[in-house]
């Protein structure tokens, strides 16, 4: 069984702090058609050593500010490394303690065993929802982004 994004949103909520290049976010802002400094001001944070963290709502259990109202990203074709390779990251590719964890608050994840999730994560042809399929699947993404062990 494939891993299957159900469009539940509970990726999106979090600490926040999501790492977005300089590049992505002027992609990001002109898929809203904003301006690259408004964009920021609204949705980003700086970091010190360049680049954004994508800010979460004030209040604890706030999503992503770039969540929209229907589950969506709201920058899919500019979406944070991260987001993209989510749910094949080091963590619960490494370990399947770790992957049971994620499973429990993942609904794309459920039914599927740890041997499910690494075959998906090496099928050609797998595609993260919402996004251009890479060719060759997530592990050509996650060599592309630099990954899965970069997150
Ligand atoms: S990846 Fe998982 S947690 Fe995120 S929206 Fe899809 S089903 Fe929900
Ligand atoms: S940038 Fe998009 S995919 Fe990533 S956490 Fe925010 S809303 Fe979710």
């Amino acid at each position: 069984m494939p891993f299957a994004c159900a469009r539940c949103g509970r990726c999106c909520h979090g600490k926040g702090g999501i790492y977005l290049s300089e590049a992505s976010a002027s992609m990001a802002a002109g898929l809203l058609g904003m301006g690259p400094s408004d964009f920021a001001k609204r949705f980003l944070s700086p970091l010190p050593g360049g680049g954004w963290s994508v800010r979460s709502g004030p209040s604890k259990g706030d999503p992503c500010l770039l969540l929209g109202e229907d589950g969506l990203c709201r920058i899919q074709g500019a979406k944070p490394d991260v987001c993209r390779a989510w749910p094949y990251l080091r963590a619960p590719l490494g370990s399947e303690g770790a992957f049971l964890e994620l499973r429990g608050c993942c609904q794309g994840l459920s039914g599927l065993t740890w041997r499910d999730f690494l075959k998906g994560f090496e099928e050609p042809g797998a595609a993260p929802p919402g996004d251009a399929p890479p060719t060759g699947g997530f592990r050509a993404l996650a060599r592309a982004i630099g990954g899965p062990w970069a997150f």
